[in-house]
């Protein structure tokens, strides 16, 4: 394969066959993963709107991070800054350092994720059983930093919040936008009213955004926040400068502050949802798919909610697509369990009603007495 690479150089030469081969490897990863599913949901109280939820969990390492993290390695490879040997790096709250350490491991290299302690134990496991080494820092705002100082020691630093806009092929290879657009193609209303992700690094509401535009789609793209998230709260007034209002209990998405692949203007609107209203959602998902899924893919259940109701007020029929963003094993030991919930005051009966009032009545999801 490499018999035609002649440098001058050896040493640049032997680099070069190796960053060819980390490439190769990455192609024969993609080639071995299959798509994933998009699953069809009705409920009783939305008639004449369909339900879609791309099941991101379902890829090797778990979330819809696998993505983003072949798509990090390859930008870092095709740009020449990853070579063997080389320690890769990456702050993380945990889903996105699973699927480096996966990435990593498949190209044989030592990869260390500085995470917030918080991080969920199933997390930090995840990371460890992939051979990755996880540096826990208590103050979130300083994983950033502990990034660069691994990177100016000559680590490879990923750095998905700043990558992960450009590091993904927007205009199709297979991202997730162009396979959503692919996957609906049969359905009675192919074209989605609306798509609905929520926001990390915002790499994903970035790639639907300009996707919708370049494939002259009328659908809306919203992005489902954790209440006060700095996504929210920038987006309003279009300002970079936002933080969150509020810490959330929603991991990967609600953001302390406006990171760099945040593109507000490709977003059509926000929607805040509660923590409480994410957890109970989550808890919902599973008996409605008979799987457990994430936080955020709560959140994202949530805000479906809302719009459908919006469109049934209208008496406008149509599709929503959302996102099942990671597995919900990773949350055992925190939003699936009921001694973690009290211990954070966190009562999921009512916003368990009002979910549950909404799928069969068609309206907002609000809990009794709320306003
Ligand atoms: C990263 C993440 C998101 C948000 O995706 P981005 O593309 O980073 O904006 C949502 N849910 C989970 C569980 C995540 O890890």
């Amino acid at each position: 394969m490499d018999s035609a690479l002649r440098l001058v150089n050896p040493q640049r030469e032997a680099e070069r066959r190796w960053v060819h081969l980390a490439v190769a490897r990455l192609g024969q990863e993609a080639a071995r993963s299959a798509d994933t599913h998009l699953l069809k949901l009705e409920f009783p109280g939305f008639r004449g709107i369909g339900f879609y939820f791309k099941d991101e969990s379902a890829h090797p390492s778990g979330s819809l991070k696998h993505r983003l993290a072949r798509s990090l390695f390859l930008y870092a490879l095709c740009n020449g800054r990853l070579r063997d040997g080389q320690s890769v790096v990456d702050a993380s709250s945990g889903s996105t350092a699973i699927s480096e350490a996966w990435f990593a491991r498949l190209l044989g290299l030592p990869f260390v994720a500085v995470m917030p302690a918080c991080t969920a134990p199933g997390k930090i496991q995840g990371v460890q059983a992939l051979g990755g080494e996880c540096e826990l820092v208590d103050d979130p705002a300083q994983v950033y930093a502990r990034a660069a100082a691994h990177a100016a020691r000559g680590a490879c630093h990923l750095d998905q919040f700043g990558l992960a806009e450009r590091a993904t092929d927007w205009r199709g290879n297979n991202n997730i936008a162009e396979s959503i657009v692919g996957q609906m193609a049969l359905e009675a209303e192919p074209e989605p009213t609306w798509i609905v992700c929520g926001a990390g690094t915002g790499g994903t509401s970035a790639t639907i955004g300009r996707y919708l535009r370049y494939r002259r789609l009328a659908t809306q793209l919203c992005v489902a926040e954790p209440a006060g998230g700095a996504f929210a709260r920038g987006w309003r007034s279009r300002d970079a400068g936002a933080r969150a209002g509020q810490p959330t209990l929603i991991e990967g998405i609600g953001r302390p502050q406006v990171e760099p692949g945040f593109l507000f203007d490709v977003v059509d609107r926000v929607v805040e949802v509660p923590d409480s209203a994410s957890i109970a959602a989550a808890w919902l998902l599973e008996e409605l798919l008979g799987r457990r899924y994430g936080g955020s893919s709560g959140t994202n259940l949530v805000a479906c909610l809302q719009l459908a109701a919006t469109m049934r007020a209208r008496g406008e029929r149509g599709s929503i697509v959302s996102l099942l963003c990671d597995r919900g094993e990773r949350y055992a030991q925190t939003l699936f369990d009921p001694a973690w919930l009290a211990a954070r005051g966190i009562d999921l009966a009512p916003w368990d009603a009002a979910l549950r009032a909404s799928l069969r009545d068609g309206r907002p999801p609000v809990p009794a007495g709320a306003g």
